[in-house]
């Protein structure tokens, strides 16, 4: 993983020149005066682990598995967001751990976070190292340290039951490795999300993660049937039944926990048979509205199909649908519709029939097998917009389909009122019965401080989501970023219920310090 950008840096993309000229034609974008910062120049805070204390935590995985190095802290310095690899671009290492320290089992992870807390040292969960927003970025204030730990090492399928179609994972294992194992079985997981190259399924589950099938697959908290979890006061086991009438669900405060409460070491996941065929098609609606109709319908009445997302106008526009195809200009608002598995033709033909009778209409399976050849390519896309100039990010809510319009246009109006004159894209990418997610991208051109810019942006549509009546995270989680707005939605009452559990399973509050609890 690039330090200071996303993926494998041989699979970064140049800048269309078409693209180029719409950059500093209609938002005027101008390359950066000064360069990226290289990875050595990266300012660090001093280690501020006493040597004894490195030796305490080598006594426990081992020597090899706890890194002072400048690179390995440069590499497990705050996540992917945006604002995240501007300051990394800019040299700025302030939030690195003071070390990384690599458990091999849940024992080891027991032993390091009494250690930490006996310590008073700080420690970061950390699994892909894709979080985008600042859960990776724990608070120092009041710790003597801060540790990151990294779950790599936890990697290995422990488990494959074909008659109750579970499957048992450590936590590091990454979402390819996972299909990988899975597919020697005939089977899938079936989340696919855009970073799905990177994260963990230990990540998935910590940040509730919904991939891009999730209407045929569901999100990744709809596929964990069990977890177990190292917190500080002990170890969790949960999950022992499809469903259980056994108080509440204890799963479910792990689930988006963050590593606030524990450190998820294993998962019991629900898993698919492996489709026998995909399709992948697009449709054409005359605006956003007409074709948020038609996603409620099918979410609603069906036939479902297993990927569903719907791009408003300027987003169909620039083809961000379809980064291979920037700057396609197809007019209207797309599309896709994916079928995966059996009966492909006939859930199709079903869905068809909905989709052309509420005006929509068809454009075969070009620009939907695009989208899919594409659907992991624009990260590399952002590394090359932040490079020449321009700030592009996203952010996420969801509603119930009464109040989305609402939701839209606030968010769109506060983004707009707040950057001057940016490009706002928008698509609906999940839905559900009772409503559907809203994905924006934003593009603007870089002001001299572009991380306090999109700071202010961001919180000028943080706030228009917790009016607009929205969740402030459909999929990307809480972290530090949306600590607030997540304040505001589950009020004094549940936030003071977040913190009496953090008490009883860390009660010298190492987790994660800052992220999530408000
Ligand atoms: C380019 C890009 C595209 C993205 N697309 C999507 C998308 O389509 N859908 C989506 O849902 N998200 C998306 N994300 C967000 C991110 O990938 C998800 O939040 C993902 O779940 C994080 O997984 P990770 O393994 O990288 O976790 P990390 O980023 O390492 O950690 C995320 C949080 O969980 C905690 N954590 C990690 N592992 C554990 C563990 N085992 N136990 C306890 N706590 C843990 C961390 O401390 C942190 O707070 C995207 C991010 C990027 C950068």
């Amino acid at each position: 993983m690039l330090w200071s950008g996303w993926g494998d840096p041989a699979k970064a993309r140049e800048l269309p020149e078409q693209v180029r000229r719409l950059l500093h034609d209609l938002l005027g974008v101008r390359e950066p005066t000064a360069p990226a910062a290289a990875l050595e120049s990266v300012r660090l805070p001093p280690v501020a682990l006493e040597p004894g204390q490195v030796r305490a935590f080598a006594d426990l995985v081992g020597a090899r598995h706890v890194l002072t190095s400048d690179e390995a802290r440069v590499r497990h310095t705050r996540g992917k967001s945006t604002p995240d690899l501007l300051r990394m671009r800019a040299g700025d290492g302030t939030d690195a751990p003071d070390a990384v320290v690599l458990p091999g089992t849940h024992d080891e992870v027991l032993e390091v976070l009494r250690l930490c807390a006996a310590e008073r040292v700080a420690a970061v969960p950390f699994g892909g190292g894709t979080s985008v927003v600042g859960g990776l970025a724990a608070s120092r204030a009041g710790f003597a340290a801060v540790v990151c730990l990294d779950l790599s090492r936890l990697d290995r399928l422990l488990d494959v039951d074909t008659e109750s179609m579970i499957a048992t994972f450590e936590p590091g294992v990454r979402a390819p490795e996972a299909e990988r194992l899975l597919a020697a079985h005939g089977l899938t997981l079936g989340h696919f999300p855009q970073s799905f190259e990177y994260a963990t399924l230990g990540g998935f589950a910590a940040a509730r993660s919904s991939g891009q099938a999730s209407a045929g697959y569901g999100r990744f908290d709809d596929m964990v049937v069990g977890l177990t979890v190292a917190t500080p006061a002990g170890s969790l086991d949960l999950g022992r039944a499809p469903r259980s009438a056994a108080g509440p669900d204890l799963r479910q405060l792990v689930l988006g926990s963050e590593g606030a409460f524990g450190v998820i070491t294993r998962l019991r996941l629900r898993v698919r048979r492996l489709p026998a065929e995909r399709l992948y098609e697009g449709w054409r609606f005359p605006d956003f509205q007409g074709g948020a109709a038609a996603l409620r319908a099918l979410a609603q009445d069906g036939p479902l199909p297993t990927v569903l997302r719907l791009s408003d106008e300027t987003e169909t526009m620039i083809g961000l649908a379809r980064p291979d195809a920037i700057g396609g200009g197809d007019s209207g608002c797309l599309v896709i519709a994916g079928y995966e598995g059996s009966q492909v033709s006939e859930r199709r033909s079903a869905a068809a029939a909905v989709l052309t009778g509420l005006g929509g209409e068809p454009l075969g399976t070009e620009p939907g097998e695009a989208w899919a050849h594409g659907r992991y390519s624009a990260p590399y896309l952002r590394d090359s917009l932040l490079a020449a100039g321009a700030t592009v990010e996203t952010l996420e809510t969801a509603g119930f389909w009464a109040g989305l319009p609402r939701l839209y246009d606030a968010v769109r109006l506060a983004m707009l009122g707040s950057l001057g004159s940016p490009l706002v894209m928008c698509h609906i990418s999940h839905v559900y019965e009772t409503g559907a997610s809203l994905y924006f991208t934003v593009v603007t051109a870089q002001e001299a401080d572009p991380v306090a810019q999109w700071d202010r942006a961001k919180a000028a549509a943080s706030e228009a989501i917790v009016r607009g009546g929205g969740t402030i995270s459909h999929h990307h989680g809480v972290g530090r970023d949306h600590r607030d707005a997540y304040a505001a939605e589950i009020g004094p009452l549940g936030a003071a219920i977040l913190r009496a559990v953090k008490r009883e399973v860390d009660p010298a509050g190492i987790l994660n310090p800052g992220v999530l609890i408000p």
